[in-house]
């Protein structure tokens, strides 16, 4: 325990790098929006400013939209449509994703926000709805000490290689299999 101790205290003291990391949060268990929502909240904690820009999910609104609503230092940007497999319309769609970038990189451009949350947008580079490289050049040449959190299944490889920490959420059982509907608290 002593050698433990002398370990960590050791890694812990190398670690003296002050930075804005990219978290990056993916794979097909349930959690990563969540999880990006835990941030905010510790980021709210300290009266850091948030901005979040929530891709694909913009119709359908969850508990954490009302009460994110409430707070003066949150800034949320919705993209207001779905899946293309629901709308059917994917120039309608592609038009929406462009927009709602426009207001995530006025985010990445702004110092006085401390974290942007980008909710779901690894969807937004794997059906091209977005240009990935004007991405990664955004994500590049943000503020030197803002964090950012993307969230969304298959994260592709060049965010992989962007990313500072990178969780993969693994689904190992899902109430929904048993039928059960989405829980308000819980699901949205
Ligand atoms: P959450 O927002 O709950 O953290 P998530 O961001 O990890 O979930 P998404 O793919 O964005 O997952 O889906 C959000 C919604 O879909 C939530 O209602 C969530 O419970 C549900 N969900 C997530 N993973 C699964 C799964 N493997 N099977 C069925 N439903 C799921
Ligand atoms: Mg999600």
């Amino acid at each position: 325990m002593q050698r433990k101790k002398a370990h960590i205290d050791a890694r812990i003291e190398d670690a003296n790098i002050d930075k804005g990391i990219i978290v990056l949060l993916t794979g097909n268990g349930k959690g990563k929006s969540s999880s990006a929502l835990g941030m905010i909240c510790r980021a709210l904690g300290y009266d850091m400013k948030v901005g979040i820009a929530k891709f694909l999910k913009g119709v359908q609104t969850t508990g954490e939209d009302a009460f994110l609503a409430k707070q003066p230092n949150v800034q949320t940007v919705f993209m207001k449509t779905g899946f293309t497999w629901d709308t059917q319309d994917k120039a309608y769609d592609t038009a929406m994703a462009v927009e709602t970038w426009k207001k995530a990189l006025a985010y990445l451009e702004d110092e006085s926000i401390d974290l942007v949350v980008l909710d779901e947008l690894t969807y937004m580079i794997s059906y091209k709805y977005l240009d990935e490289q004007q991405i990664l050049s955004a994500l590049n040449n943000r503020p030197i000490n803002q964090h950012v959190v993307i969230t969304g299944r298959a994260a592709s490889k060049s965010l992989i290689d962007i990313a500072d920490t990178i969780s993969e959420i693994k689904d190992i059982k899902h109430a929904f299999r048993a039928n059960i509907k989405a829980q308000k608290g819980i699901d949205l």
